[in-house]
């Protein structure tokens, strides 16, 4: 069996975007498609760690916003780098609007939305899966989408590579965060994203 296999999926990348007890909160996903036409209804599928998850599970309603290719990495830094546990993402950020749901959308780096109404969820461990009905959409503009790999492969910095012939480095595959060193420690933390040392790589120029 090839593992790689799995990187032959294309993913989209998404804010998605909720409201519970009045606190809003957006976090970045890849995982948003759509799974029936008539009705229209679509399914996300969101980390318990998330706290968006949380206010999706609570409110029953969510936003996904499109994110294009004029997405810029801030963007990314702003929605995926930072937990809404500690920090209200939408304070000062005014690349937003409410739909009329009353949640947010980002209006900036993307280039659609879709409101929706959660009929069912499965308990998938790490993750839970939404499935919902869709309320209302607007396209937003005619960019294309952003793929999982146009992401990796024109919005991420441009990792810096290691310094000297010889020296080994650790490169965080999400973020492109650069850790120096011969052994990555294995509870190590991408102080980036916050992804754990499984997602590093060993670079050896
Ligand atoms: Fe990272």
């Amino acid at each position: 069996m090839d593992k790689k296999a799995m990187y032959k999926l294309t993913y989209g990348l998404f804010v998605l975007t909720a409201c519970s007890k009045g606190r809003d909160s957006g976090c970045i996903i890849n995982t948003a498609g759509q799974v029936t036409s008539e009705p229209n209804r679509i399914s996300i599928t969101v980390n318990k760690a998330n706290f968006t998850h949380d206010l999706v599970r609570d409110s029953g309603k969510f936003n996904v916003s499109i994110l294009s290719e004029a997405a810029d990495f801030g963007l990314f830094r702003h929605f995926g780098f930072q937990s809404g546990r500690e920090v209200d993402k939408f304070a000062g950020f005014s690349e937003c609007r409410r739909s009329d749901n009353g949640l947010y959308y980002v209006t900036a780096g993307t280039n659609g939305y879709i409101s929706a109404t959660v009929e069912q969820q499965a308990d998938l461990g790490s993750h839970t899966l939404f499935i919902a009905s869709v309320d209302d959409m607007e396209v937003l503009a005619d960019t294309a989408s952003a793929s999982y790999a146009y992401y990796q492969s024109s919005i991420k910095p441009r990792p810096a590579g290691p310094k000297e012939t010889g020296k080994t480095v650790w490169r965080c595959s999400v973020c492109g965060y650069v850790y120096e060193g011969e052994e990555l420690p294995a509870d190590f933390v991408c102080p980036l994203c916050k992804h754990p040392a499984s997602d590093f790589e060993k670079v050896v120029s």
